[in-house]
């Protein structure tokens, strides 16, 4: 760690890494960050804080940031400088130029879950009212959208229920797809301490994560599946559960609605969701699912916190609602130490979901089919909305490759290195006539950009992100825009050049539109959020000082709603070919793309991403520790070094998404889930063989 001197001056703001949403105290000299302080009255962090955020700030005033616009007619032209004027109304006569010629709904944008909530609102008001259309979707598409569909079917609610707090009063903690002391490892180190305590743990993950088996921490029980069979598991932890006489039926009877829940009783009671029924389908011994059924039912307070290794599913959320059903049928919703509780990714990934970026949903997760919502709209914004909903992510893509989507406003987000299957993106991106790329480095999206618009790191952002537990914090600027504008402010300019006035005065004043036109957000305003610290939404009449825990009374749809979650295989499968079953996910030290941590000095770093192999799969294919292999599936082939590890179980293989030249995702399939086409990150049939590659 680098000792930068003592500083002058300092101001709390929020991480801009994953979803805890710690809080620090930037120390300054000037405009130098000399350090970050975790900040002790941070509603998330409590004075505690990881390497990522504590560290990694230096990718802010790396050398390789674009600080001024850049436009270029075709993508194989040479990028040219430009001034913010000229960049904006090319960018804005471009898209013009391509609805004339195509349609207005041949173009839309992508939000970011980097940027903050005003950002967010900003782009999704420019493409709802400027681009005429609801071709708006955000990279949320791609790891917690089937939480937002699951959640809302089941609670009435597209979020967690719980504060991080509440974890503090459980006596079981079922953990299921999630690698809490990786990928939010604040969090996870609060867990630990509860573990420490004497609370259970059962973990559902086809690999070996830390919290199975650490210094401190020993899991009761780790029912290792196969991937890709989430959905049976837990539903034979629910037939168990309903078989066994362990339903709370006071909390039936009180909160869920007794229909669906008779109907979901006698299918879930069907022996072909017994834990011997599935055992040779998931791999996990029927004695375990027993057992750890019994715990979680009657062990005290049972919470239940997931990650994307629930989501990135064919079934992803079906698996959401299947953790829905098993912690009302067991009373574990609405007071402190229970709970489902998605952990959320990246730093903002809640507020660009709740700030209306899907092409169904206004902000607030109301239907663009609804007209009172429309009606509530058009008012403020003075246009008139379409009410159908528009393209998502992965249509944008198809429907680029078929060549009717033509223009596209990428704000924040490596599509090209973090969507599936590489190459049927890159063809995507070839066909656009324009696009767009507001970001801090030309990443490898930006390789297919028309216009570079260069955006600004947390350092330099007013506003707020939004945590996993509901959490709205602060970010507040602690130096200038490097590149001189405001990003709300050039999403704003650009809808002004498209010909739709949209121009902000501050970052302030659209908390304030989304205050007004947002139930949820009722009560949240910056001056409000000065005097407070943070607030968890809702934060209305009914809720003046927020909410850290969710449906107390009632659920937010009155009735809590059991759904029937049958499960489906997924058509992703292994063969002789493609014997291996891959999943990917991230570690410690890199933040998914790794746009930023691969670009800062202070904190420990791998630099490449690595294969998991177990012994005896290396064995038979003659590789060893470190060697370079070749990963293949019926997508795509890439080539990385080898580690052997126990930590993957025989025919499963493992990897990250961090660097670029390693392309996990040249390899990952277009299987997605039913209800909302996450990509299905978690199950690719590939085939390892050693490479010829040093
Ligand atoms: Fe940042 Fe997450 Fe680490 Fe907290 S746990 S410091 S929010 S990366």
């Amino acid at each position: 760690v680098v000792d930068h001197g003592q500083p002058e001056h300092s101001i709390v703001t929020t991480c801009a890494y994953c979803g805890v949403g710690c809080s620090f105290k930037t120390e300054m000299q000037g405009e130098r960050v000399v350090r970050m302080v975790p900040y002790k009255d941070g509603g998330a962090n409590e004075g505690h804080s990881c390497v990522k955020g504590r560290f990694a700030f230096g990718y802010a005033t790396h050398k390789e940031r674009i600080l001024s616009p850049m436009i270029r007619e075709k993508i194989t032209d040479p990028w040219r400088e430009v001034s913010w004027d000229e960049a904006i109304q090319y960018a804005a006569d471009r898209f013009k130029a391509t609805q004339a010629k195509y349609g207005k709904d041949s173009i839309g944008g992508i939000t970011s879950s980097r940027t903050t909530n005003e950002e967010v609102y900003a782009v999704q008001r420019m493409i709802r009212a400027a681009f005429g259309n609801n071709n708006v979707d955000t990279c949320a598409r791609v790891c917690h959208s089937p939480t937002g569909y699951g959640l809302k079917q089941t609670f009435g609610e597209s979020a967690g229920t719980q504060d991080f707090k509440s974890v503090d009063h459980s006596d079981v903690i079922l953990v299921v797809g999630a690698n809490p002391t990786d990928a939010h490892p604040v969090f996870g180190s609060r867990m630990k301490k509860r573990l420490r305590e004497g609370a259970k743990l059962i973990v559902v993950d086809p690999r070996r994560i830390d919290l199975v088996k650490s210094p401190h921490v020993t899991a009761d029980y780790h029912l290792q599946l196969r991937p890709s069979t989430n959905v049976a598991v837990l539903n034979a932890l629910s037939h168990v559960v309903v078989t066994e006489g362990l339903v709370d039926r006071s909390f039936i009877n009180s909160r869920c609605d007794k229909e669906d829940f008779a109907r979901w009783e006698k299918f879930i009671s069907d022996v072909k969701h017994s834990p011997e029924a599935t055992e040779e389908l998931t791999g996990v011994p029927a004695a375990e699912v027993r057992a750890a059924a019994h715990l979680f039912a009657t062990g005290g307070n049972g919470s239940i916190y997931y990650g994307l290794g629930v989501t990135e599913h064919s079934q992803g959320s079906t698996t959401v609602m299947a953790i829905a059903n098993l912690a009302m049928a067991t009373g574990n919703i609405g007071r402190d130490g229970v709970g489902v509780n998605p952990l959320r990714g990246q730093n903002n990934v809640q507020g660009s979901c709740d700030m209306g970026s899907f092409p169904h949903e206004f902000p607030g997760y109301r239907h663009v089919s609804d007209e009172a919502t429309r009606h509530l709209f058009e008012k403020q914004w003075g246009v008139k909305l379409s009410g159908e909903p528009g393209l998502r992510i992965p249509n944008m893509f198809d429907s680029a490759s078929s060549g009717t989507f033509k223009g596209l406003f990428v704000h924040g987000e490596d599509i090209v290195q973090s969507d599936p299957n590489t190459n049927h993106v890159t063809h995507a991106m070839e066909s656009l006539d324009i696009c767009v790329v507001q970001d801090l480095f030309l990443n490898e999206t930006a390789a297919y950009a028309h216009v570079f618009l260069p955006g600004t790191s947390f350092l330099e952002k007013d506003g707020t992100f939004t945590n996993a537990e509901r959490r709205v914090n602060r970010v507040r600027p602690v130096m200038r825009e490097k590149q001189g504008m405001a990003e709300w402010e050039i999403v704003g300019r650009l809808a002004t050049a498209m010909g739709y006035p949209m121009m902000y005065t501050s970052a302030a004043a659209i908390m304030d539109e989304i205050s007004a036109l947002t139930p949820t957000f009722q009560h949240i305003s910056f001056k409000r959020l000065d005097e407070v610290g943070s607030i968890q939404w809702p934060c209305n009449d009914e809720a003046p000082d927020g909410t850290p825990i969710m449906h107390i009374e009632e659920f937010t749809r009155g009735k809590g709603r059991f759904m029937l979650t049958e499960f489906v295989p997924t058509s992703e499968r292994s063969n002789r070919n493609f014997p291996l079953i891959l999943t990917t996910g991230r570690i410690l030290s890199q933040y998914n793309v790794g746009a930023q941590t691969r670009r800062t000095e202070n904190v420990v770093w791998y630099d490449e991403d690595i294969l998991e192999i177990h012994a005896s799969d290396a064995e038979m294919r003659g590789i060893r520790e470190g060697m370079m292999i070749s990963l293949t599936s019926r997508m795509g082939g890439t080539t990385m070094r080898a580690k052997i590890s126990d930590r993957v179980p025989p025919g499963v293989v493992h990897t990250t998404f961090h660097f670029p030249m390693n392309g996990a995702n040249v390899i990952t399939t277009e299987n997605s889930d039913w209800a909302t086409n996450c990509p299905e990150y978690k199950v690719t049939a590939v085939q390892v063989t050693p490479s010829n590659r040093p």
